[in-house]
């Protein structure tokens, strides 16, 4: 898994909630409006009737079970009829609490604070602000939750659904799906006829439909292949202890993949995902998933089926490929030292760079894994190779330090 590379976090926090928040509020409001008519029906006034505050009735009226509705709820009378029928539902406060989702809702509108802390909310502190939302209003029926969801219309383009997918499309976290690092998560259309190349999906880290409040805010989405979201993780559900967040790391060089080799030293028999020793359990945890009560789903690798997708004969064979060309070239040891020629330091690891990536076709420095599939694969072949050569001590020195100092964040590294 690859880290999204933010430059400027601020700015970026800054700009999604100049391109969301005024239609969040917008969602929030007509959700505050249709409680209101719910709980008090002499509340309606036809100049706030809309469409989406009859529907949002409608859902609110099927969580409390309440038949008899018009199929039109959006013609007043139906409307009015069915906020009376609330007055008269069966185990209301068993289903849900509307003044509890009503303080929230007027919490949310009037301190900025509150909704810009949602919206704009750090990776690893997501959970905590919505827990301390939902515990200070008392909010802890599915009912509620299912009723707070139609505030945050993640899923609705004539809401908060569109500045989202075109604020993701402009800013261009990433090409590459962070979870594999190989499947496209760019937005790319034919400029001829305007039909989709490529579109990527926004995973919701943290279950939307469990986490309703969380379905909207930036840090919650991540821009990822349509398989690692849909066909591998699904509806598995992603926590802190589990799961690693592309906004928040990468898996650097605890897990590397490594080359097993036939006989003859020629074709990638297997390519094997390794953590490295002394890695904490914790982190262990969230990229392998080997817990306590381990499930084949838990850890990213897991999750997102990173040992099958590398070890498609493809991939073995380009990979194959690859080291062969870092063995030609660097086997020559002219090669090398020409490479590392300069006495500058900083002209070292640009001479090492620009070769490598000439040969790969990906990328150097951690920084810039999400530009192309597979960066990290091929950044730790070339790793493995400089490490099993037989360079003389010298040379060898200067190589593992280059190569070493390149994970550094003065050298790009994460
Ligand atoms: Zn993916």
């Amino acid at each position: 898994m690859i880290k999204l590379q933010i430059s400027d976090r601020e700015q970026l926090k800054t700009d999604y909630l100049l391109a969301i928040k005024p239609q969040v509020l917008e969602d929030l409001k007509q959700l505050k409006t249709t409680i209101s008519h719910l709980q008090n029906a002499s509340m309606i006034n036809i100049n706030e009737h809309s469409r989406r505050i009859a529907a949002n009735a409608l859902v609110i009226k099927e969580t409390f079970d309440i038949k008899g509705l018009g199929e039109k709820p959006f013609i007043k009378k139906n409307y009015i009829a069915s906020a009376l029928m609330i007055e008269n539902a069966p185990n209301k406060d068993a289903i849900a609490n509307l003044s509890n989702v009503s303080n929230i809702l007027d919490h949310l509108l009037t301190d900025k604070n509150a909704l810009d802390e949602l919206l704009g909310g750090e990776a690893d502190q997501l959970l905590g602000i919505n827990t301390s939302l939902l515990q200070k209003f008392s909010i802890k029926l599915d009912g509620e939750l299912k009723i707070l969801r139609l505030g945050f219309r993640y899923w609705d383009d004539n809401a908060a659904g569109k500045p989202i997918k075109t604020f993701f499309k402009d800013k261009e976290l990433t090409q590459f799906c962070p979870y594999c690092n190989n499947e496209p998560a760019m937005y790319l259309e034919n400029s001829v006829n305007k039909q989709h190349v490529y579109r990527f999906d926004l995973d919701h880290f943290y279950d939307k439909a469990r986490h309703p409040m969380l379905a909207t805010s930036i840090f919650n989405l991540v821009p990822s292949g349509q398989n690692c979201n849909q066909v591998n993780k699904g509806t598995t559900e992603f926590t802190d202890q589990y799961h690693m967040n592309p906004y928040l790391d990468g898996f650097r060089r605890d897990l590397v993949f490594v080359p097993i080799m036939d006989p003859l030293n020629i074709e990638v028999k297997e390519i094997k995902l390794e953590i490295k020793t002394g890695v904490h359990i914790s982190r262990e945890e969230k990229i392998m998933g080997t817990g306590p009560d381990n499930v084949e789903r838990l850890g990213n690798a897991n999750a997102f089926q990173l040992k099958s997708k590398y070890n498609l004969p493809e991939v073995r064979r380009v990979a194959g490929l690859l080291l062969e060309n870092i063995r030609s070239t660097i086997n020559h040891l002219k090669s090398l030292e020409g490479l590392l020629g300069s006495a500058d330091h900083i002209n070292h690891h640009n001479n090492i760079k620009l070769w490598f990536e000439r040969v790969s076709y990906t990328h150097f420095y951690q920084k810039d894994f999400g530009n192309s599939a597979k960066s990290k694969l091929n950044r730790d072949l070339l790793d493995h190779y400089c490490s099993s050569l037989n360079l003389s001590e010298n040379l060898y020195a200067r190589v593992s330090e280059i190569l070493e100092e390149s994970y550094l964040d003065n050298f790009g590294g994460e």
